[in-house]
């Protein structure tokens, strides 16, 4: 097939070649240390753009722009109406940039263009406007109370869902625009302020987002954004005492850390951690879309997304053109930058992914596991792997155990569907799970069975702002999208009137 190196915009070009300020009370400026960090380009390994460094002294100058705009105003005086109205102008306004959007995200994260495109970008337009109309949508209940020791007299009860406060919000690499979009939204739709820390691997789109602020003299301070280091900067955020939430999606062991440094002061936290996915395919499926799906399952996004499908299980019968399947796709795969037209998987994100990617292999065939097909690097330069379909593997392993975060999926035979939920669900996570099968009942039997905060049922990696997403178990606390999301994003309060 041909291909071409996509040109990016001169305005994307232009906002990389200039040092990258941080966002505070609406004002663009140097780190307090005046220090600055790289951030690569994972098809080269080269530089791509330098960035101010963020640490507890900007994290704290931030958070100071944020209370003040959450208690002071003009941002909490706004109606419901208006924060909603802006929040969706925000959503146009990402529209009109989806390109410069779509190119940073491939320039800093590595993915293909027509991937950001397509979905990073407009999901977070999406997104943006499904919580802008949640604004107006915020209620609490009036509730008919009895009260025993108070025989014979009348009150009014009621509740209020009120903004948690002020928010700090720490996010990965995977989808950097989206995962903004994704803490941002519940946010801003509830009234709260915000302290966003993005990954220090990909700062760039979260930054251009910070560039759209409109109405400026509303929303300053409203939205902070820092960029730095996790044990610096985010750490600092975690532990801020005067910071009254705490968002984060990462690794579990970081959500642990995060866990730790909220104790200080006892803030609300909520988490996106990690997935090691069950996705099952029974005998009876069609074959052509269970193998198409289950290969997505997992190669989406190079295997860089927590729900990522990542332990395959087929049952004995159709095991063997099932994975005959999927590595078909996986060879098909073109693999390459991800500004080059032809592209369907880019590198993964960084020289840390590659070799952690890389060493979960090693560790596989060092224990018995086989690769049907990948199983190794792809060429020298960047960060690029091979899509992989592991077979020969026990439940034991590492790398049926452990999160790869990468395009490798262990294949593996069942015989007794009996016995298949207790191997899906024999895992500290609990994420996602994918069930391919023709028997509706079977399908909705195991889903109500299986551990896990998402089941796709034919499907696979279906994602939507109404739809609540997170973790059973280990991979998290709390939802995100969907109206659930709200709940994570506001106090409750009680108000009781004698009459
Ligand atoms: P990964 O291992 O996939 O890079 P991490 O969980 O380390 O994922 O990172 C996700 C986000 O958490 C990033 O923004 C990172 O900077 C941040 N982070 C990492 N370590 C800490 C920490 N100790 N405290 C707060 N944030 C952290």
């Amino acid at each position: 097939m041909a291909t071409a190196t996509i040109q990016l915009e001169d305005k994307v070009t232009d906002f990389i070649s200039k040092p990258r300020k941080m966002l505070i009370n609406g004002q663009w400026v140097e780190s307090a240390s005046g220090k600055t960090f790289p951030t690569y380009n994972p098809a080269t390994g080269e530089v791509l753009a330098r960035v101010a460094e963020g640490d507890r002294e900007d994290i704290d100058r931030a958070v100071k722009a944020a209370r003040t705009a959450f208690e002071v105003g003009p941002w909490s005086r706004l109606t419901a109406s208006e924060r909603g109205r802006l929040i969706w102008k925000l959503a146009d306004l990402i529209e009109q940039h989806l390109e410069e959007f779509a190119e940073l995200e491939t320039l800093d994260n590595g993915k293909p263009l027509k991937v950001a495109r397509a979905a990073d970008v407009p999901l977070a337009v999406d997104l943006f406007r499904y919580m802008a109309g949640w604004a107006t949508k915020i209620e609490g209940n009036t509730i008919p109370i009895s009260v025993p020791y108070t025989p014979g007299a009348k009150y009014l009860a009621y509740t209020l869902r009120e903004p948690v406060g002020v928010v700090g919000q720490i996010i990965p690499w995977n989808f950097p625009l989206l995962m903004a979009a994704w803490k941002l939204g519940p946010a801003l739709a509830t009234g709260c302020t915000v302290v966003l820390k993005p990954a220090e691997q990909t700062p760039l789109s979260c930054l251009l987002l910070g560039e759209l602020r409109h109405v400026k003299k509303k929303t300053d301070g409203v939205v902070n954004i820092v960029p730095g280091y996790g044990e610096t900067a985010g750490a600092a955020l975690a532990a801020h005492p005067d910071v009254d939430k705490v968002a984060f999606t990462g690794s579990t062991e970081v959500g642990k850390l995060i866990l730790q440094a909220a104790a200080g002061n006892l803030k609300k936290v909520s988490l996106e951690l990690g997935g090691k996915s069950p996705n099952v395919v029974f005998g009876d499926v069609d074959l052509d879309k269970a193998i198409a799906g289950s290969a997505s399952a997992i190669f989406f996004n190079h295997g860089q997304c927590c729900c990522a499908g990542s332990r395959l299980y087929v049952e004995k019968e159709i095991f063997d053109k099932v994975v005959e399947g999927v590595s078909a796709k996986a060879e098909k795969i073109r693999v390459g930058p991800g500004l080059e037209s032809s592209t369907d998987m880019g590198p993964l994100v960084s020289q840390e992914q590659l070799t952690r990617v890389c060493n979960y292999l090693e560790s596989g065939f060092s224990e018995g596991a086989k690769a049907v097909v990948g199983g190794s690097r792809q060429g020298d330069k960047g960060y690029f792997v091979k899509p992989t379909v592991l077979v020969n593997t026990s439940e034991k392993m590492k790398v049926v155990q452990e999160e790869i975060f990468g395009p490798v999926v262990t294949a593996i035979p069942f015989k007794d569907p009996s016995e298949l939920v207790a191997q899906a669900n024999d895992t500290v996570y609990g994420l996602a799970a994918g069930i391919w099968t023709r028997d509706i009942q079977k399908a909705h039997r195991i889903a109500s069975q299986l551990r896990a905060g998402t089941v796709w049922i034919n499907c696979y990696n279906i994602f939507d702002a109404a739809l609540p997403f997170g973790g059973y178990k280990q991979s998290g606390w709390g939802r995100e999208m969907g109206h659930d999301a709200l709940e994570m994003y506001t106090e409750v309060k009680a108000v009781c009137a004698a009459l």
